[in-house]
């Protein structure tokens, strides 16, 4: 669907397909299989502008929008939704995070480098014990002379081991986590590989999205400069819902892409596998499969443009990101799962693309808010806290 791109985000969008089926796609397989994070792959992407897309050329990025950045992570996700995840979490969570809250000097300092692909970025605010609970952060950052002392474990942290730099959310004031105000005690803080104290813990062996590194963060210590707090103390909860906002978009890209690559293989096949004589898409509850999941495609892709073209305008999205990662997610569950149903008993063999579409799929239910969470956020915004209203 081309959506009244305008020339040059089609020509955005080719170029990540061009890129996805000759650099990723020959790889799918050997990357997943291993779990291997192919940082060279990265560093291409970051020479095409594809790990700085929202970050202004002043700092080394591409300069270009919420619709173009939905298409790039899209294509790529088509081909291999695992480094469509790597892609969405480099550019949403830890650039985007520097980018929206950081000061100029920080910007200046990290900007240039993950624009460019030369550092990966990794964002960590999921712990053991808080998750979908966010607000319950226990990682504590004390302040000590001119440096702040982080200590605490960070779960599910994307790229906490291929990583080069860090936004951590820790708790600056301990007295608020039992407290109503326990999101107001937490700040995001910038670490760089390398600093004493700072280092990726268990490597999760996961069910899908393999090629994407995901670890534990630990911080033991770990001693930064005081100047590496981002905004203000206390902000960091409220940055971190800011930062989600976007990072929905990109999840819900993730959906569409996934959702599509899984489509297009179960479209072909239906064509060319033959059952009583003639193609197995000649069978109506083959054709109402396709036929719903385009549909449905189409429609989470509308509610994703729409999301990040009032992101493009600067204007509150956090009801129409959640809804359009909301149905992306659940999209790309349906999709991957019909596919399989499709291709039959093949369909559950490694010789086709749609066990690991299957596989990979979960995850956009999951990272950035559970669907779950994506409802309570959506109700909110309609409804409001009512829960707070006694
Ligand atoms: C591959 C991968 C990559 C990730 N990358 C990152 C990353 O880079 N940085 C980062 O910080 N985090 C990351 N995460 C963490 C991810 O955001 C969390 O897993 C997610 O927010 C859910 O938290 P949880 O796993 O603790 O589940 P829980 O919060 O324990 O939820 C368990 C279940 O309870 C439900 N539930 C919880 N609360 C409610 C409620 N109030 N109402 C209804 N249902 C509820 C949930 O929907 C879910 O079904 C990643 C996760 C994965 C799997």
């Amino acid at each position: 669907m081309d959506f009244a791109l305008t020339e040059t985000q089609e020509m955005i969008r080719q170029e990540a397909r061009r890129f996805a089926q000759e650099e990723i796609a020959p790889h799918v397989k050997e990357w997943d299989e291993a779990a291997h994070f192919p940082r060279d792959v990265f560093r291409k992407m970051g020479e095409l502008g594809f790990l700085g897309v929202l970050v202004p050329e002043e700092y080394g990025g591409a300069g270009l929008g919420y619709i173009e950045y939905i298409t790039i992570v899209e294509e790529i996700a088509t081909v291999d939704p695992a480094i469509g995840l790597g892609v969405a979490a480099h550019n949403s969570l830890c650039t985007g995070h520097i980018l929206k809250y950081g000061s100029e000097e920080q910007k200046r300092k990290y900007l240039p480098k993950l624009a460019t692909g030369e550092w990966i970025g990794a964002w960590a605010l999921t712990e053991p014990t808080a998750g979908s609970d966010a607000g319950g952060t226990r990682t504590t950052a004390v302040r000590d002379g001119d440096h702040w002392v982080l200590n605490g474990t960070k779960t599910f942290t994307t790229h906490a081991r291929v990583g080069d730099l860090l936004v951590v959310m820790a708790r600056t004031d301990p007295e608020s986590l039992n407290s109503p105000k326990k999101h107001h005690g937490i700040s995001a803080f910038i670490v760089e590989k390398g600093t004493p104290g700072f280092r990726a813990g268990k490597h999760e062996n996961k069910l899908g999205m393999r090629a994407s590194d995901t670890s534990e963060t630990i911080l033991e210590n770990c001693r930064i400069p005081a100047e590496n707090l981002v905004g203000k103390e206390g902000e960091g909860f409220k940055q971190a819902m800011g930062i989600l906002d976007g990072g929905r978009i990109s999840i819900a890209a993730l959906g569409l892409g996934t959702a599509r690559g899984a489509l297009e293989a179960a479209i072909e096949y239906a064509r060319e596998r033959e059952q009583f004589g003639r193609p197995i898409g000649s069978f109506q509850a083959i054709q109402w499969k396709i036929a719903d999941i385009a549909t449905e495609l189409d429609a989470a892709r509308l509610l994703t443009y729409r999301a990040g073209w009032l992101m493009d305008q600067g204007k509150s999205c956090t009801k129409e990101s959640a809804m359009a990662k909301l149905m992306a997610g659940e999209v790309s569950v349906k999709a991957a799962v019909e596919a399989v149903q499709i291709f039959g008993g093949y369909g559950f063999t490694k010789d086709y693309p749609v066990e690991k579409f299957f596989r990979d799929c979960k995850l956009n239910t999951i990272g950035e808010g559970t669907s779950e969470i994506q409802r309570l956020v959506i109700a909110r915004q309609i409804l409001g806290r009512l829960d707070r209203k006694k």
